[in-house]
């Protein structure tokens, strides 16, 4: 029998049988104390799976958070069976593992209730305590779909009907209930100890809405209650600061089926902040050397047919229009208008490079049931940049954007990121040799920033390499926002060049990079991470003004004027109301400062801040609380004082 090469964690190595089950492996070498499963090559697999390759085995412990994915994954299955006993006629779909948890969706009559929730929750309880070992049975394609024709589980027959002839089949089965399922699973329904059912949603077969709705049940577990409590925590707490709750309560925008799905209107509040981002991204991108353009929203078909869009990106865009026999396009990108801008003249190598910005707004089709408040929309503006260089700058180039990045992420309050560098994928336009000195570029740009970077082989667009950084918000979720790409398809396509020192004509290499990435999406990203309390300077309302009674009212506007005076956004609230009704709706607000002015504050002509979650401040003159104020109110300053 063929031998095959076991790396093990440490160094040790040995040989194996041919096809062993990772569960004899680990057994045979005497590592099974606590270990519900193990990782092959990285990838986590259970006790059953068969290794056929030289191949690197490390047990996975229960209690791990690599080990998760084996809980969970039982935990959907021991859902299923609860819900089968409990509603025989639900028919099971499929019940994969997610980010953080699970899901199964069933053919049912009617949508689960809260109610039926915790039957099923109640009888999972059940079937965990019986502890029922799992066991993983090879059948061929005929006895699967027999079992499952026989048992009226079409779903399932479907989806053996559509595995590859090769694939070899497998029935999970836990006591008298079983799931046509390719794993991994932890050893026994046992190990799911701490598990929360958590939504319902419908959903269609196969994302197709011509098929049969599902009813979906999402939950997750966990190795023990602490964590589990910590992260029901953590979803309560995203849940309050979600961007399309707080953007209600604050006014800061909305979508309307009216106007169009995933089509965001900003009102006056939160275009206030949008215009706070806008100004100091011109200012930062005026400092770094940018010019900033504005181009149309439509083009002629033929320039996005030159671009390749139409042939590459048709499924992504709005359907043509007609005008005057010609066809316009209204645009999904921004880059072929720099490029006609490039091309209105003879480019000198002494030109570059050319630092192009605009914040450009972009419409692109996003299927319906993808659509997600600010975070995925149809129309976006992106703050977009294309930099035309030589070859030889690409690093300067790069380290000039990772230090803007850095510089913008850490003024609007992100210190975490996660960073990605993608390389040549399969399909690729251009020479290897330009894309290794590209992809040697981009990393010699990380490595001499010191930054911490992920590599994603292959994982680069088939037009050149890229950095992706995401974001991490307060709660510990990333986001992708920042990209920094190299192209060598654009300039190729509209045959871009400049004049050499060698007087010859050269291809210019072309970045394409967005720092927020859109501004509905890093808008929606900011409201979450601070919950809609908006540090001073980004604040839609920076001050408020209150009065006690009527006899301030006149001095009331005096102040207000002085605010306003400074540009300071400011409001007031000098309505026949209690204080402490007025004080509250400033909270509700979060409008980080109140001024109170009673008769006191009238007579001595001063204020009395209090500052949003923090104390009452002590009555002060104008001027003096504007210096308060001052470096609150300064982008590049206010995170040195973070108040309160
Ligand atoms: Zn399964
Ligand atoms: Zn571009």
């Amino acid at each position: 029998m063929e031998e095959i090469q076991i790396n093990l964690p440490g160094g040790e190595e040995t040989t194996f049988p041919k096809g062993t089950a990772v569960g004899e492996i680990i057994e045979s070498l005497g590592k099974t104390g606590g270990t519900v499963g193990a990782k092959v090559n990285g990838e986590l697999v259970d006790f059953w799976y068969e290794v056929n390759e030289n191949s690197t085995v490390e047990p996975v412990k229960a209690g791990t958070e690599e080990g998760l994915g084996l809980i969970r994954h039982t935990a959907a299955h021991v859902m299923a069976e609860a819900v089968q006993e409990i509603f025989p006629e639900a028919k099971v779909t499929i019940g994969p593992v997610i980010e953080n948890g699970f899901y199964y969706d069933f053919d049912y009559s009617r949508g689960f209730t809260p109610e039926d929730l915790e039957k099923i929750e109640a009888k999972m309880k059940e079937i965990v305590s019986q502890k029922k070992p799992l066991t993983r049975k090879k059948v061929s394609r005929d006895e699967a779909i027999s079992t499952f024709s026989d048992e009226g589980e079409e779903y399932k027959v479907e989806i053996v009907n559509d595995l590859p002839s090769d694939e070899q089949i497998t029935i999970y089965e836990q006591g008298e209930w079983h799931d046509l399922c390719r794993g991994p699973h932890a050893p026994s329904t046992g190990d799911v100890k701490s598990f929360k059912l958590l939504s319902i949603a419908g959903a269609y077969w196969r994302g197709d809405e011509k098929k049969p709705m599902l009813q979906r049940i999402y939950g997750t577990a966990f190795w023990n209650n602490k964590d589990l409590k910590k992260y029901l925590e953590r979803l309560e707490e995203a849940k309050k600061r979600d961007h399309r709750k707080v953007g209600k309560e604050l006014d800061l925008f909305s979508i309307q089926d009216e106007v169009g799905a995933g089509l965001v209107l900003w009102h006056p509040k939160g275009s206030r902040v949008r215009r706070v981002i806008e100004d100091f991204w011109r200012e930062q991108h005026d400092r770094a050397g940018y010019e900033l353009l504005y181009t149309p929203h439509i083009a002629n078909l033929d320039l996005w047919k030159t671009s390749g869009h139409v042939d590459f990106y048709r499924e992504n865009m709005y359907p043509s229009m007609e005008l005057e026999n010609s066809e316009y396009q209204i645009k999904p990108m921004n880059c072929p208008f720099h490029i006609k801008i490039y091309q209105t003249r003879i480019r000198s190598y002494r030109d570059l490079p050319l630092r192009w910005a605009e914040i450009g707004t972009v419409y692109r089709y996003e299927r319906s049931g993808v659509l997600h408040g600010l975070l995925r929309v149809r129309g976006f503006s992106q703050d977009d940049a294309h930099i035309f260089c030589r070859p030889d700058q690409i690093t300067e180039e790069v380290l000039g954007v990772l230090d803007l990045t850095i510089l913008f992420l850490k003024t609007f309050g992100f210190d975490d990121f996660e960073i990605y560098l993608s390389t040549r994928p399969e399909k690729f336009v251009g020479d290897v040799e330009v894309w290794d000195k590209a992809t040697l570029a981009l990393k010699d740009a990380l490595d001499s920033k010191g930054l911490k970077y992920d590599m994603d082989e292959g994982g680069g667009a088939f037009y050149g390499p890229k950095i992706d950084l995401k974001i991490k918000d307060v709660l510990g979720r990333a986001w992708q926002c920042s990209t920094v790409q190299v192209d060598f398809n654009l300039p190729e396509r509209f045959d871009m060049s400049y004049v050499g020192d060698d007087n010859s004509r050269h291809r210019p290499i072309m970045i394409h990079r967005a720092i927020f990435g859109s501004m509905e999406r890093f808008f929606g990203v900011l409201v979450e991470h601070y919950g809609g309390a908006f540090p001073t300077w980004l604040s839609p309302v920076q001050v408020r003004i209150a009065t006690i009674g009527n006899e301030q009212v006149e001095y009331g506007e005096e102040v207000y004027r002085r605010l306003k005076e400074v540009k300071i956004r400011v409001e007031k609230d000098f309505r026949n109301e209690k204080l402490g009704f007025k004080v509250r709706e400033a909270q509700v607000e979060k409008i980080p400062y109140l001024l109170v002015i009673g008769n006191n504050e009238v007579a001595e002509q001063t204020v009395s801040p209090r500052r949003l979650g923090g104390k009452n401040m002590e009555s002060m003159k104008v001027n003096e609380f504007l210096e308060h104020i001052q470096e609150e109110l300064d982008p590049e300053k206010w995170r040195e004082v973070e108040t309160q």
